[in-house]
Formats: structure tokens, C-alpha cells, sequence
């Protein structure tokens, strides 16, 4: 078999592959009762890798948090499934070019930045560039807030949510989406920073809630262990808070699971996909209209998708 028939063969079934793959993608299961956007996935190594996990995890759209080293694999599968994914830029923060570097993304396409998780204080002037130039392009900002090292991440990470209603009021037209656990720790008055994911019943009256009340220009992103530990220590206390913030919430997974379904995850993934447990937890929790704003109305309006 000569080079150039074996490289035939092969694109012929790459072909049909894709097809095939695709005529499944423009039919995305509805198995929860709804459309659902996951705004907080994370590139696969392939393309079709990215695709499997929101097959399987029953999700319509996701957005494609993208470090720089992803970025072209993150393009490819926006080019390749346009209906079914978009892509925010990350980069490090402390590198002397992260202005630059997310001023091209977004021209390129980026849609937000995110997730934006470095070792500098959330208030600090890298912080306050990446704000200004969020409100300057209009585009929304998916922040790791972490004060307590973790063995899956290791560190801290834009440090003083607590104080961080300072910069929700100097940067009005700023789109700030809040993650990780410090930001889901502090829904609870008396969180101390001293775990990553506290366990029991809330005591009312913490940062997070009053900043969600307080500021339009806050939303927040459900996603992995913090979002989900969240919605399972105090059930009650989250399904007021749901509706409470009907407007500003949204789901995403942070799942690394490979197939949506609980294959080859890794930390608060292992043995489940966070995907499907959170989803499980919010229809459980949330009346099916505050659900279907939290799962897919809110993320399509705020990112204009
Ligand atoms: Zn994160
Ligand atoms: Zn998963």
C-alpha cells in the first residue's frame, strides 16, 4: 500500500467519522428537560475529546476556559462543532504580556476571560488591568478565588474575596463571574479560611450572597467541587438562595471526567461526573423556570451566544 492510499484511507474515515459525529451533535440529548450551557469546561487533548464530555453529560453548548497552551485546540473545536462550543483566553496574570496576550485573544475570538487563576491578590494591579480592559471590551471575567492550599491546587489565588466588594465597585461595567471554593465557602457568615469545602448548615449573611445581592455586575459559576459542596451541606438554605439569585447563577461542570458519564476523573471527579451530580442537584433544588435560567438562560443572555 503506496503512502498516498493509506493517507486517503485514512482521511476518508476521519471524514466519515466526523460526519457521523456531527449529525449526532446537531442533536443534542435533552435528557434534562432543558438546553444546558456548561460554562466552565476545560479543553480535552482532541477535539472530539471535548465533545464526548458534553455528549455524555447531556449539555447543548459549553464554554472552553483556555489556557494559552490549549488555545489552538480550543479554535479548532469552535470551528469544528460552532453550535456547540465557545472559547474564553486565560493566561497568568504576573506574565508581562497577559494584557497583550487576552487583547489578541479576544480579537481572535475569545469570548471572556477565564478562568483567570493566579497567585496575586484579586485586588492587585495585575487584577485591576484585566478589569479595565474587561469593562474597555466588554467582555466577562470567570475569577479563582482560593485562600487555602489544596494537594489538587496547590497555592492561593486571587486572595480578599472577603474585601473584593472594593473592586465590584470601582469597576461598574466590569463582568466579574466568581468560582472555586472561596467563593462558595463565603456564601456562609462564618467562614474563616481555614478549609477548602466546610461542611453543615450555612449561617446567613456571608460576602458572597450580599455581593451577588448588592452588585449587578456579579455573577457566578456553579461549577466543580466548591459550587457542588455548596449545594449539598445545606439544601435548604441553597434552594432560597437559587431562587434568590435566579438572574446570576450558572452551571458549569469543571468536570475531567473524559466521557460525561464518570470515566477517568480525577480529584472531585473521581468515580462521577460533576456535571451530572450538579445537575442532578439543581433540578433537584431549583422550580423547573429558576433551573432552566440557571442551566442555560442565564449564560446565553450575559454572553450573548
Ligand atoms: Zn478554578
Ligand atoms: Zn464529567
Amino acid at each position: 500500500m503506496s503512502d498516498a492510499i493509506g493517507r486517503r484511507e485514512f482521511l476518508q474515515s476521519v471524514a466519515v467519522m466526523a460526519a457521523a459525529t456531527r449529525a449526532g451533535a446537531q442533536t443534542p440529548s435533552n435528557e434534562w428537560g432543558t438546553p444546558v450551557l456548561d460554562i466552565h469546561l476545560h479543553p480535552r487533548a482532541t477535539v472530539e475529546g471535548n465533545l464526548l464530555h458534553i455528549d455524555g453529560s447531556g449539555v447543548t453548548k459549553a464554554v472552553l476556559l483556555t489556557g494559552a497552551a490549549a488555545e489552538e485546540r480550543a479554535k479548532q473545536t469552535v470551528a469544528a462543532y460552532p453550535a456547540r462550543f465557545v472559547r474564553f483566553a486565560s493566561i497568568d496574570m504576573t506574565q508581562p504580556n497577559a494584557i497583550d496576550y487576552l487583547r489578541k485573544a479576544a480579537q481572535g475570538g475569545a469570548m471572556g476571560f477565564g478562568e483567570i487563576k493566579s497567585q496575586v491578590a484579586a485586588a492587585g494591579p495585575e487584577m485591576q488591568r484585566l478589569f479595565a480592559l474587561g469593562a474597555e471590551l466588554n467582555l466577562p471575567i470567570t475569577m479563582h478565588f482560593q485562600e487555602v492550599n489544596q494537594p489538587n491546587s496547590p497555592g492561593t489565588f486571587n486572595t480578599g474575596l472577603k474585601q473584593f466588594d472594593a473592586m465590584l465597585k470601582k469597576f461598574p461595567k466590569t463582568t466579574f463571574i466568581g468560582h472555586a471554593d472561596a467563593f462558595w465557602a463565603n456564601v456562609s457568615a462564618e467562614y474563616a479560611e481555614d478549609t477548602s469545602y466546610p461542611t453543615g448548615p450555612i449561617k446567613p449573611g456571608g460576602v458572597t450572597d450580599k455581593f451577588l445581592g448588592d452588585y449587578p455586575n456579579l455573577y457566578a459559576d456553579m461549577s466543580a467541587n466548591s459550587g457542588n459542596n455548596f449545594l449539598n451541606r445545606d439544601p435548604e438554605f441553597a434552594a432560597a438562595f437559587l431562587v434568590r439569585h435566579q438572574n446570576k447563577l450558572m452551571f458549569g461542570s469543571d468536570c475531567s471526567c473524559t466521557d460525561g458519564r464518570g470515566a477517568g476523573g480525577r480529584g472531585a471527579s473521581a468515580g462521577r461526573c460533576i456535571a451530572r451530580a450538579t445537575l442532578t442537584m439543581l433540578k433537584k433544588l431549583a422550580p423547573p423556570d429558576v433551573f432552566k435560567k440557571i442551566v442555560w438562560e442565564n449564560g446565553n443572555r450575559l454572553l450573548k451566544i
